[in-house]
């Protein structure tokens, strides 16, 4: 299966990405590890994507395509891939269809996990984080034993400053507008399913995989 996976942050976009390529025995494409794995292995077009990120540019979308070209021409990708991360906006998504179509792929089902905005802050603004050893908490859904002091190891516990209220509203703003066209190109396709992220990690897996028909 050729999947694509969408979500807001905070949605549990990323372990829902690892719990189904796991199921489907598929490769996890997410675009950080490939843009990093193609820098490590000094592909031309990892060369290219290094100059951009290190002058801290916007990697160009002819890039970054390429790169994604790169990937899903590897053997592994032959029975199936799960895309994350990208496209990001509709003229990837038309490069995106250009490059499957090359390369006599379809793309089966885009996957979109979706949380309710409430939900969301709660999810980021409660977030917290140990000092010390770096282990996650949140104060509504995962409370440390005690307040402000990690169970692990004693460290304090504090609030990163991208997780405050107004850094947060200001994300899921951001993600809005960039995503709301995408989710209506991958509707228009009919490959859009829109999956209930309010719920325990195994519930949204089994939702996603009944969407697929599996
Ligand atoms: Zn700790």
């Amino acid at each position: 299966m050729n999947l694509l996976i969408m979500g807001p942050p905070g949605a549990g976009k990323g372990t829902q990405a690892e719990v189904l390529t796991k199921e489907l025995a598929i490769p996890h494409i997410s675009t950080g590890d490939m843009f990093r794995a193609a820098v490590k292995e000094g592909t031309p077009l990892g060369k290219k994507a290094k100059e951009y990120m290190d002058r801290g540019e916007l990697v160009p979308d002819e890039v970054v395509v390429g790169m994604v070209r790169e990937r899903l021409s590897k053997p592994d990708c032959g029975k199936g891939f799960l895309l994350d991360g990208f496209p990001r906006t509709v003229a990837q998504a038309e490069a995106l269809d250009q490059t499957l179509r090359e390369l006599k792929m379809d793309l089966d089902a885009v996957i979109n996990v979706a949380v309710p905005r409430e939900r969301l802050m709660q999810r980021l603004t409660g977030r917290r984080v140990c000092r010390n050893c770096g282990a996650n908490y949140n104060i509504w859904f995962n409370k440390p034993k005690e307040e402000g002091k990690c169970d692990q190891c004693g460290g304090e516990l504090y609030q990163r400053s991208d997780d405050t209220e107004t850094t947060v509203a200001n994300r899921l703003d951001v993600y809005e507008a960039q995503t709301r066209p995408l989710i209506e190109y991958y509707e228009q396709r009919g490959l859009l399913k829109n999956i209930n992220g309010d719920q325990e990690i195994k519930a949204v897996l089994a939702d996603i995989l009944r969407s697929l028909g599996r």
